[in-house]
């Protein structure tokens, strides 16, 4: 658009030139002004430019869409949990489409980030025990203690009644610790602490409910996954119901004694196992050398939730929607622009995270070990379901919080025969914001856009499956990701957050 009035200037003083001289005669000039008119360089760059823009769009079409989330979605892939072999193979194959469209490997030489996850693991009860021994000492019963994951097996010693803030010297002995409810996930700390300043084991006494004791229980009796490698305690650790020890005992830890004829043995071979994932990252360098190296990132996630309980006899449960929509639409977009023969300015990131359903694992990882400096990551365009419900209206979380939310109403009004309506977050209630990727990138200051269409009944149910997916509506919203991707990655300027919008998600943000 902006290429009109400087093609139409350039044809006035051509004119202007050609009669002023006389010659050459006036037909030949007004061919020649035709002919400048119609060949400007100019012209033709922003028409074929735009007509380039186009094609690639139209790139993106149902068909590919249907075939990859076909794909994604199928039985075989079991609902693509984390970790699985068959996240794994989400993973690997795309980022052989990746490599097939010529973008560049995200990590290195690969497409593939890996990071790691460490699985807590209970012990068998017969291989975990407490003893206290003392006046009114006895073997403490299984039902009444909870051994925490760690490396050391064995510790026995007298016991030694610490404070969650005042370790003493401990060497030797077992600390016996004194945690009310509210206080436990602090006390987590203060094991780990007492252990590597020289206790030989710890015993966490926790005056709570039953409840909330048999709770904590079921919760460390599963197997527990969390990011990073596994980071074991290196001494055994328990935590005991406060009622199960000697009356004594209780006296002395309720009335902050420090002094105890007592002594403890304990025994636990709960453990941590290590596993891992990946992030499937490509990427397409910017034309312009002053801005490549600034950065666009779209992303979706991959995984599911796997196999679980079974409706009418389907225990698979497919993630068509949530999110093989979004990660095809990335696979779809990369194409797209792999396709551009002028890519815009800033550098495109194409990236499709697992871990999702576990709690945004994939992407904290990323946030945490960014590949491309976050500081230059000027917008993150995430997609997570997009491919059910309302056919023409879409929701674009995080309008107001940044410019982009101007850039995208442009875009939508430029593209009218995409026919789609954004419009806010009509579930501020479901807290939807925190609820996917986009929300590790917005925390570390990246502006953000999230599109999705809302949940449906089949949501994290067997039946999410591909032949539900409304695909002309699912390429129309790529479509739409595409032209907008471009033209924030081809702005002078990069957007800029809403100055309250900041002071709330970034900075008032919890890690
Ligand atoms: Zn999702």
């Amino acid at each position: 658009m902006t290429v009109i009035p400087s093609t139409w200037s350039a044809c006035t003083i051509t004119l202007n030139l050609a009669n002023r001289a006389g010659k050459p005669p006036l037909v030949l000039a007004l061919l020649f002004v035709n002919l400048v008119c119609l060949w400007s360089p100019e012209r033709v760059f922003a028409q074929s430019e735009l007509e380039a823009r186009e094609e690639a769009a139209a790139t993106i079409t149902v068909a590919d869409l249907s075939a990859r989330i076909g794909a994604l979605a199928h039985d075989s892939m079991r609902g693509r949990a984390t970790p699985s072999p068959e996240i794994d193979k989400a993973a690997r194959h795309i980022a052989g489409r990746f490599k097939e469209f010529g973008l560049l490997p995200g990590d290195g030489d690969s497409y593939l980030q890996l990071y790691p996850l460490a699985f807590s693991v209970a012990g068998p009860p017969e291989k975990q025990s407490l003893e206290i021994v003392g006046p009114g000492g006895r073997e403490i019963a299984p039902e009444d203690f909870i051994s925490l994951p760690g490396g050391g097996v064995e510790a026995a010693g007298p016991l030694h009644l610490s404070s969650l803030i005042n370790a003493a010297d401990l060497t030797e002995s077992v600390s016996l610790v004194y945690v009310k409810e509210t206080e436990v996930r602090d006390a987590m700390s203060a094991v780990r602490r007492l252990l590597t300043s020289g206790a030989e084991g710890v015993v966490l006494a926790i005056d709570s409910s039953d409840e909330y004791f048999d709770g904590l229980r079921r919760f460390f009796s599963r197997e527990q996954m969390s990011l990073g490698v596994p980071d074991e305690l290196e001494g055994p650790a328990v935590l005991v119901r406060l009622s199960s020890l000697p009356a004594a005992l209780q006296e002395a830890l309720t009335s902050e004694s420090a002094v105890t004829d007592y002594s403890a043995k304990v025994r636990t071979n709960s453990r941590f196992r290590g596993d891992q994932a990946f992030n499937t990252i490509g990427w397409i360098e910017g034309s312009d050398p002053e801005l490549r190296d600034e950065y666009v990132v779209f992303t979706a996630h991959m995984d599911h939730v796997g196999v679980g309980r079974p409706v009418e006899g389907d225990s698979i449960y497919n993630g068509a929607d949530d999110d093989a929509s979004g990660t095809a639409a990335i696979i779809e977009l990369a194409e797209a622009f792999a396709s551009l023969r002028n890519p815009p300015r800033r550098s495109l990131i194409f990236m499709t995270v697992s871990g999702e359903e576990r709690g945004l694992l994939g992407s904290r990882w990323y946030s945490e070990n960014p590949l491309f400096p976050l500081e230059s990551t000027v917008a993150n365009l995430n997609i997570d379901m997009i491919g059910r419900n309302w056919q023409d209206t879409v929701v674009a979380i995080g309008r107001d919080e940044s410019t982009l939310g101007a850039t995208l109403e442009g875009v939508v009004a430029d593209h009218p025969e995409l026919g789609l309506t954004m419009i806010d977050d009509p579930w501020p209630s479901e807290n939807f914001y925190f609820r996917s990727d986009h929300y590790n990138f917005a925390r570390k200051g990246v502006p953000i856009l999230f599109f999705f269409t809302g949940t449906h009944e089949d949501y994290h149910g067997p039946n999410d499956e591909a032949d539900r997916i409304l695909y002309d509506k699912t390429s129309r919203i790529a479509q739409l990701i595409f032209f907008l991707g471009f033209e924030i990655a081809d702005a002078s300027k990069r957007p800029e957050w809403d100055l309250e919008a900041y002071r709330r998600v970034v900075e008032g943000g919890s890690e």
